[in-house]
């Protein structure tokens, strides 16, 4: 039997590596710190647990469910943007729910891409932009999110050769891997550009409710015309800690989120019905739980920032996601730099380097470690010699 070609061109999927690096230093024993993956550790809320018990007992939750999510899942997606970003939309043309965002995202190159045609994605960026792409038998140009631009793309760089054969443009804010935020003028200035270049856009936006110091982020839906030619990602997975769970949505252009349900309907079932409904509690419920995570996430940030300040990894403290996004010391790649912390202090962080050719020089590093671990880390970074 032979593999499909197109595999060939997709590098294998970064945390598969690092989780196979995690498992093996365990293996022999050694007592791992991992910040390598964006997973928070907290537990999924009671009340939503709650309701997840309370529909599993229900059979009319025990057969298929719709690809496109159940019309009160999609009503309560509604009402969440609309109370959250003061953005309206129609539940039964403008929502679609997704096994996780990540599916949604992989799937939608199959919308946009045909062979030969290119994707705009940001450079260092979440690796399954491309790889959807690439499988779409697409081609992906790297559009370069730099410190000095507040890690936010120069849209007028980009060659109008590329543009030529460009359909979509990515973006993600608040961002993974850097932690860098975007406001509603730059989303206004990505739409002007979209229609210019006939475009669509896609937003991922699933850290819009982990932000610090009353800092509030934006959707792209927020800016004007947004809907003529884009639309979000988003999850209840990094909000709610839900990530096992799989349930998020995609919202937005109409005639988008229909090309995504005719692909989603030929190739899944959608989210377990009872699933739907831990979302539709989560969605519609008391917030005060994701208060109380962003108050953890908080006090990690600000006792990472320190500590590895005064080890002399120079950090911005991000305004909202759950990452910081470190400058290695001076002498080291990335990969060397995250190599060092893994064979000798048993701490695992990802290369920046691993997220595209801009990410080289950083380090990315997780919240989800708690205070002891974090210190315990820091502790270890610090005997290490240089
Ligand atoms: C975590 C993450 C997602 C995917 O989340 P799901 O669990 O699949 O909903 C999407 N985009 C980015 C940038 C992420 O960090």
């Amino acid at each position: 039997m032979r593999i499909a070609k197109r595999l060939e061109a997709v590098p294998p999927y970064l945390f598969v590596e690092i989780s196979r690096k995690i498992a093996q230093k365990k293996a022999q024993g050694e007592d791992v710190i991992s910040f390598a993956i964006g997973d928070p550790d907290l537990p999924t809320p009671p009340h939503i647990l709650d309701r997840l018990i309370k529909e599993v007992q229900d059979p009319a939750n025990h057969r298929y469910p719709e690809s496109s999510g159940l019309p009160k899942f999609r009503q309560a997606v509604a009402r969440w943007y609309q109370k959250r970003f003061g953005v309206d939309l129609d539940p039964d043309k403008e929502v679609v729910s997704l096994i996780g965002s990540k599916e949604g995202i992989g799937h939608m190159a199959l919308c946009l891409i045909d062979p030969g045609d290119i994707a705009l994605i940001p450079d260092p960026a979440y690796p399954v932009y491309e790889a959807g792409t690439l499988f779409a038998g697409g081609e992906s140009y790297p559009v370069p999110l730099l410190e000095e631009n507040g890690y936010l793309p120069e849209l007028e760089d980009i060659p109008a050769r590329v543009l030529e054969r460009a359909k979509v443009l990515w973006i993600n804010y608040p961002n993974n891997p850097t932690g860098a935020v975007a406001e509603v003028e730059f989303y206004d200035k990505v739409v002007d550009f979209a229609k210019k270049h006939d475009l669509a856009v896609c937003s991922d936006a699933p850290y819009s409710e982990i932000a610090f110091d009353g800092y509030v982020p934006t959707s792209f839906l927020q800016a004007q015309g947004a809907k003529d030619v884009g639309i979000e990602f988003h999850s209840l997975s990094k909000t709610y800690n839900m990530t096992g769970w799989r349930v998020a949505m995609a919202v937005g252009n109409p005639d988008l989120i229909k090309a995504l349900t005719v692909v989603k309907s030929n190739l899944d079932s959608g989210i377990p019905q009872a699933i739907q409904q831990m979302a539709i509690e989560a969605l519609d419920g008391p917030q005060d739980c994701v208060d109380q995570n962003v108050a953890i996430y908080h006090k990690r940030r600000d006792r990472l920032v320190a500590g590895l300040a005064k080890l002399g990894l120079r950090v911005h403290p991000p305004k909202a996601s759950f990452y910081l996004w470190a400058r290695v010391p001076a002498g080291f790649t990335s990969a060397e730099y995250a190599t060092k912390l893994l064979d000798e202090a048993a701490v695992v962080v990802t290369p920046g380097s691993a997220y595209g050719e801009q990410g080289e020089g950083y380090i990315r590093l997780s919240m989800s470690v708690p205070d002891d671990r974090i210190d315990e880390a820091l502790v270890r970074i610090g005997s290490l010699s240089s």
